[in-house]
């Protein structure tokens, strides 16, 4: 069946006219629904979630779940006053003035296409952003998670009127259909190849594109690491771990400083064992361990360990020998010197592999990491007792975030924008950055009109503030 964008679209359209997305009131009446729709709906999330991914019920809460209820919060509890025009100053010589800014609803109904890896929270967040904006807009969720899909197909329209909020399902001739119209904004996530596609949809119609890519993220653990390397571990793999390593901003490969490598490796195994009762040598995932959405992405990840183990790197612990990719398991591996032509060195993993690279000075780790990212990473994570080095490392290495003894905590912290930069993406979201990146500024300006304000003007020709004098 050929999709019919404008039939979609009109309802959408038809509640622009009539002005209604102009209202706080209808704003929140949006926001309640998903709100609404979140918690009486939380089980089929959590259980489509975990058919999908194979996500357990705390992490689809926690990941997922609980980081839409906290914007929409943050939303409803600022909306107001983020509405409100704002007084800016003029110059002296077009006194008395009132002029002001006020951030108003894009030109046209919004598109949001989003990835497989958090189907939920990446679906819903920017969705959030253009209600919040007062924009009626389309969502297309992925396909590779089709239990997600079909709840957001059932569920949206039992909340949401066909003029505020609709789901298109499908995959790539869907979206291309999409694609083929104006929106006030297209807020797309996914892979580079795939963000080069709707960017150039999106210079054919002048639809504006906020593209949320991905990358590789470079992890530094220095030569004066923090002493508790198992604190260090559990937040470096807690965070490449999620979602089994499927996440735009975990930790891609690690540099490791030769000093630190034997009990940065003793750590990372004992803390993978304790965080999901793994044992080596098991060929099954443990119901805690979350699963790689296709069998193919599988695949991919099993010949890329393999190519590894060919070409030298050494396996500290997993490989492929534990791999069953019809069950669609990867386990989490940590492989010591990868060939640095090897595949796991040039493509963004998106799987639990750690390659560990040793470094001598911290020079030697800044060219080397320069040679493997083609262009900006997402995050930059370094692990240092030292806010010189870490400064030293933000100042030599770009990247769109940065963190010192984390890893992967961005969406938490409401007033952190997120967004990406050259290759990682253009345009940001989250709280207050969302409801600018889905509102346009609109300006106004009062004058009163009294001869009194036009003597001495310098504004009109010959503008010498002679004339009318
Ligand atoms: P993807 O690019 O394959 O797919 C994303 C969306 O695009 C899906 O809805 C899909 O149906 C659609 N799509 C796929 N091919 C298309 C085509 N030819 N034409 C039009 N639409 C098409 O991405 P994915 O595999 O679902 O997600 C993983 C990628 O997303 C990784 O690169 C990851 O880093 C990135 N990502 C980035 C962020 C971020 O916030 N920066 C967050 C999550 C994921």
């Amino acid at each position: 069946m050929t999709l019919n964008v404008d039939d979609i679209l009109a309802p959408m359209k038809e509640t622009r006219r009539k002005g209604d997305n102009l209202t706080l009131e209808w704003r929140l009446r949006q926001l309640d629904a998903m709100h609404l729709m979140i918690t009486e709906k939380r089980e089929d999330f959590i259980h489509a979630l975990h058919k999908d991914l194979g996500k357990e019920r705390t992490e689809s809460i926690y990941s997922e779940i609980l980081l839409v209820e906290l914007e929409i919060k943050r939303f409803k509890k600022e909306l107001r006053q983020w509405m409100k025009p704002k007084r800016v100053s003029y110059p002296g010589a077009i006194f008395p003035c009132v002029c002001e800014v006020q951030s108003v609803p894009l030109s046209d109904p919004c598109l949001i296409i989003s990835p497989f890896n958090y189907p939920v929270g990446i679906s819903l967040l920017p969705a959030v952003g253009s209600l919040g904006g007062g924009n009626p807009c389309v969502l297309k969720p992925s396909e590779l998670c089709p239990t997600v899909s079909k709840v957001f197909a059932k569920m949206v329209p039992l909340y949401f009127d066909k003029g505020a909020f609709q789901v298109v399902e499908g995959g790539v001739d869907e979206t291309t259909a999409l694609l083929q119209h104006h929106y006030g904004l297209i807020h797309f996530t996914g892979s580079e190849r795939v963000g080069r596609i709707v960017q150039s949809a999106a210079a054919k119609t002048l639809s504006p594109t906020v593209l949320e890519l991905g990358g590789k993220t470079p992890t530094i653990i220095t030569e004066d690491c923090p002493d508790d390397m198992n604190v260090v571990c559990h937040r470096l793999l807690g965070g490449k771990l999620l979602n089994a390593g499927q996440t735009c901003v975990a930790p891609d490969f690690v540099f490791c400083h030769r000093s630190k490598v034997d009990s940065f490796c003793k750590a990372a195994i004992s803390t993978i064992e304790e965080l999901f009762e793994l044992k080596e040598g098991e060929k099954n995932k443990t119901s805690e361990f979350p699963s790689i959405v296709t069998e193919n992405h599988a695949e991919r990840l099993e010949n890329m360990i393999k190519e590894a183990e060919s070409k030298g790197g050494e396996i500290v612990y997993g490989g492929s020998k534990l791999c069953n990719k019809s069950c669609r398991y990867i386990p989490p591996t940590i492989v010591l010197n990868p060939d640095k032509d090897s595949v796991m060195m040039k493509e963004e993993i998106f799987g639990p592999v750690i390659p560990v690279i040793p470094f001598d000075t911290d020079d030697e780790a800044i060219t080397n990491i320069h040679e493997i990212i083609p262009g900006i990473p997402l995050a930059l994570y370094v692990f240092s007792k030292s806010k010189e080095r870490y400064e030293y490392f933000m100042s030599k290495i770009p990247s769109a975030s940065a963190m010192r003894n984390e890893a992967i905590l961005q969406f938490v912290i409401p007033d952190f924008p997120f967004g990406g930069l050259g290759l990682s993406g253009l345009g940001s979201y989250q709280g207050k950055q969302s409801f600018d990146t889905f509102t346009h500024e609109r300006t106004s300006l009062y004058h009163p009109c009294h001869a009194l304000f036009e003597y001495g003007n310098l504004r009109y020709h010959p503008h010498t503030g002679t004339k009318g004098k």
